[in-house]
């Protein structure tokens, strides 16, 4: 195993085992990834292994182009729409794949979580929006994931789950945190009669608080 990747492979380990613990996940679904700091590769959690028994070097080390340079393990099948989206998004450097439960019921609903909670709107900058339907596993996974990531942190796979996206691992799991509790929020706002979205001059202003004031600048 070589070395170097050690550190990043434990970090990845860590937001696996938080986001079981946290149940955006059951089984062995969703999938996390981050960049190699200085390194032009990726590490993605290994296909179809439980979190908890996940080891370092069952973290695999991929190339821009998905070949495998290092790790003991098949990575993730959604490792081309990880890569998709560090290709396009030179801002992110950590991905959360979630099958949260009420992201799924958007997902399978088709329906985009509305730009209504404050806290929504300054972590994912706005609206959540529901990519076309494709297949998991597969290229144009990649392709949808990101035209629904345009100036978004998240998007709902269609019929599938959530994609959160950060500068960071730490930063990518809130993310999901949060979409996942919009979610929920929207499905009991529209139960209770619907839901009232936020303006766009008010969503511009969190957003900018959130990332250049909030919390201990
Ligand atoms: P992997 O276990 O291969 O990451 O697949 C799980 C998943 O969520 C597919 O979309
Ligand atoms: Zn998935």
């Amino acid at each position: 195993m070589i070395i170097k990747f050690e550190k990043v492979r434990q970090e990845v380990i860590d937001a696996g085992l938080e986001m079981l613990k946290s149940q955006l996940v059951v089984g062995t679904w969703g999938n996390i990834s981050a960049r190699v700091p200085g390194e032009d590769c990726i590490a993605i959690t290994p296909s179809g292994v439980d979190y908890d028994t996940i080891t370092t070097d069952g973290i695999v080390i991929l190339d821009m182009d998905g070949n495998i340079i290092d790790g003991n393990k098949k990575p993730s099948i959604e490792y081309n729409l990880h890569l998709a989206v560090y290709k396009a998004r030179e801002d992110v450097d950590a991905i959360v794949h979630t099958h949260s439960s009420y992201c799924t019921s958007m997902a399978i609903a088709r329906k985009p979580i509305p730009a209504a909670a404050e806290d929504l709107v300054q972590i994912v900058g706005g609206d959540v929006r529901v990519t076309n339907y494709v297949l998991p596993g597969s290229k144009e996974l990649g392709d949808e994931a990101v035209k629904a990531l345009k100036d978004r942190n998240a998007c709902i796979l269609a019929n599938h789950g959530c994609l959160a996206v950060a500068g960071n691992l730490k930063e990518a799991l809130k993310t999901a945190f949060i979409v996942e509790k919009s979610a929920k929020a929207t499905i009991f706002a529209n139960i209770m009669g619907g839901v009232v979205e936020l303006g766009q001059g008010d969503i511009d202003f969190m957003r900018d608080f959130y990332v250049n004031k909030y919390g201990q600048k």
